[in-house]
């Protein structure tokens, strides 16, 4: 039998995170994951290709604000929090289940990621529009 991590026992009554009996009896069913599920994501993780971004290395200051300056050195930054960006709605279907609900999480990730880089993309074009026109 596979090791099974990160999985607890509790009932509903029990749980201090929900109210929501309902999602707490789905979750308490999911199948908790084994280590060889961990080390197979862990594996297609480091075979996956690498993100391309332009977006310049960032600066991580205090109070977890991401932080990315003007290649130009002229003073000017741009920040982000993304510890306050609120997760959207999963749209799930009425059956869900787990690879579902997995999907739904992993792809409302990358909407928020694509939008983070969007807006930082934004601000510093048109940081350049206006103080650094034409490079
Ligand atoms: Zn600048």
């Amino acid at each position: 039998m596979a090791r099974r991590i990160g999985h607890t026992e509790s009932t509903p009554e029990e749980d201090p995170i929900s109210d929501d009996r309902d999602l707490d009896a789905f979750v308490g069913d999911l199948p908790a994951p084994t280590i060889d599920d961990v080390l197979r994501a862990r594996r297609e993780a480091e075979q996956a290709p690498p993100v391309v971004t332009a977006l310049p290395m960032p600066e991580f200051v205090r109070g977890g604000i991401v932080r990315y300056r003007c290649l130009l050195d002229c003073g000017w930054f741009h920040d982000e929090n993304p510890g306050l960006e609120r997760p959207g709605p999963l749209l799930l279907p009425a059956d869900f289940t787990a690879e579902d609900l997995s999907a739904a999480i992993c792809g409302a990730s990358e909407v928020r990621s694509k939008a983070f880089v969007m807006r930082v993309e934004q601000a510093i074009a048109a940081h350049f529009a206006v103080a650094h026109p034409g490079r």
